[in-house]
């Protein structure tokens, strides 16, 4: 049976409320995102035919600030997955402490039936039919599945439009830099993820130099975090794409694995390793696991089986409760998607900052603040965690609900 995924956000804020003892009037706020817009957005095709696109924002909760979560254009979109993932960008928000609540879009279409003149009038359409909703102050969306940074610029140039030419680049985040993107953005949530691994291992008595890890995932955020652990002297024995990849017990070099890719237009094959399945590589003897791919990788089948002592969840909700629960009883340490994949939405607050101020900083002064932000981050879990003796997850999630039931208070709602 298909999981409603409002379902299971709403499950996971469930038992946290339970946890910290939640006022119940509280906790019926947060069950349900405040506000939902769906737009039906017609669109002029190249031959000369108009199709209609259905799209959503929802915004879960703007307690502590405007909403924040990227738009995907994906032919799966449903107004339940929009809002659950708005619930979870309000969570991610709340676990970094960032002045944002959460929201997130979408737009039914696969985009690769459309050419790119077709891709740029619906970017444009959308973001003009939610401008009533969205702005630097309200909504701050961002990149997901399927968008990138030219259709975030495209999206700031309409929005900057539709407001009478006033230039809006605090409206999207994810820019190219030349239209006010940040430096860092692009290896932000590799890096978060190396941070928060680096931190989690420092609690469990794993040194990092001759550590060794397998990577689940080589796009952005499993190519970056393998450099990044490379570079703290992590031994990464094992990478996998969504086609299967690579095993060398001596160690894969990510800077000249990149290039290998760069050069063959694959991993496979790489000098000095063998192939591994994506099966294998979860069930790998090594320390640390990272999961940069997709959503159910590690489920109640295979839970049983994970070698590693360390899971970091650099993609979003590869892990299910059910192996949740079989992972925490066996002693392997989880650290959530909530709290490792947010060096990318705080790289993209970073970018609205500069964006407000239009004074914009280096990337080493990116990286420095993203460094504090990651371990200030880490620290309020994991004393959450010990605290109430309970997952690293369900501390992440109980961090947040906690600041946002202040901010619900201060703000005199309940
Ligand atoms: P990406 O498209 O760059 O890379 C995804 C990688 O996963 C590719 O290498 C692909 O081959 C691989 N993959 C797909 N199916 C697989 C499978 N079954 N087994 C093994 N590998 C498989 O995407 P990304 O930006 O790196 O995002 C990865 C995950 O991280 C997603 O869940 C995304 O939502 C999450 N995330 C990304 C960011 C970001 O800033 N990019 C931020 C937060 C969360």
């Amino acid at each position: 049976m298909e999981v409603n995924p409002l379902a299971v956000a709403q499950q996971q804020l469930d038992m946290a409320a339970e946890k910290l003892q939640l006022d119940p009037k509280i906790h019926a706020i947060l069950r349900e995102p405040m506000r939902v817009m769906e737009v039906n957005v017609p669109v002029k095709m190249d031959d000369g035919t108009v199709r209609v696109f259905k799209g959503y924002r929802s915004q879960h909760n703007d307690a502590i600030g405007p909403a924040k979560g990227g738009i995907r254009f994906h032919p799966d979109v449903t107004m339940d997955e929009v809002k659950a993932l708005s619930m979870w960008m309000t969570f991610k928000c709340g676990v970094l402490g960032l002045p944002y609540g959460g929201g997130k879009g979408g737009v039914v279409v696969d985009p690769k039936t459309l050419s790119q003149a077709e891709l740029e009038r619906l970017s444009r359409a959308y973001i003009a039919a939610i401008a009533p909703i969205v702005g630097p102050e309200k909504d701050i969306p961002a990149p997901d599945v399927n968008t990138n940074s030219q259709i975030m610029a495209w999206m700031m140039d309409e929005f900057s439009k539709v407001k009478g030419g006033v230039t809006s680049p605090g409206v999207v985040t994810g820019k190219p830099i030349i239209v006010g993107g940040s430096l860092g953005r692009t290896e932000a949530t590799g890096r978060g993820c190396a941070i928060i691994i680096r931190e989690a291992a420092k609690r469990l008595g794993i040194k990092l130099q001759g550590a060794t890890a397998a990577v689940q995932g080589f796009g952005n955020v499993g190519s970056a975090t393998a450099q990044f652990l490379a570079q703290a002297g992590v031994k990464i024995i094992a990478v996998t794409k969504s086609d299967g990849g690579i095993v060398k017990h001596d160690g894969i070099d990510p800077d000249a694995l990149l290039e290998f890719r760069k050069k063959t237009g694959n991993i496979k094959g790489f000098p000095g390793s063998s192939p591994i399945s994506n099966a294998e590589l979860l069930t790998l003897d090594c320390d640390i696991l990272v999961l940069a791919a997709l959503e159910n990788q590690i489920t109640k089948e295979n839970a049983g089986q994970v070698r590693a002592r360390l899971i970091a969840e650099g993609a979003n909700g590869p892990t299910t409760p059910e192996a949740d629960a079989i992972l925490a009883q066996r002693g392997i340490t989880l650290a959530p998607d909530i709290l490792v994949n947010a060096g990318g939405v705080t790289v993209s607050y970073f970018e609205w900052v500069q964006n407000l101020m239009n004074y914009y900083w280096t990337a080493e002064e990116v990286n420095s603040r993203l460094e504090r932000k990651m371990v200030e981050a880490f620290e309020a879990v994991y004393e959450m965690s010990q605290k109430y003796q309970v997952t690293l997850r369900m501390a992440a999630y109980m961090v947040s609900i906690a600041r946002l039931a202040e901010a619900i208070k201060a703000r005199g709602w309940v």
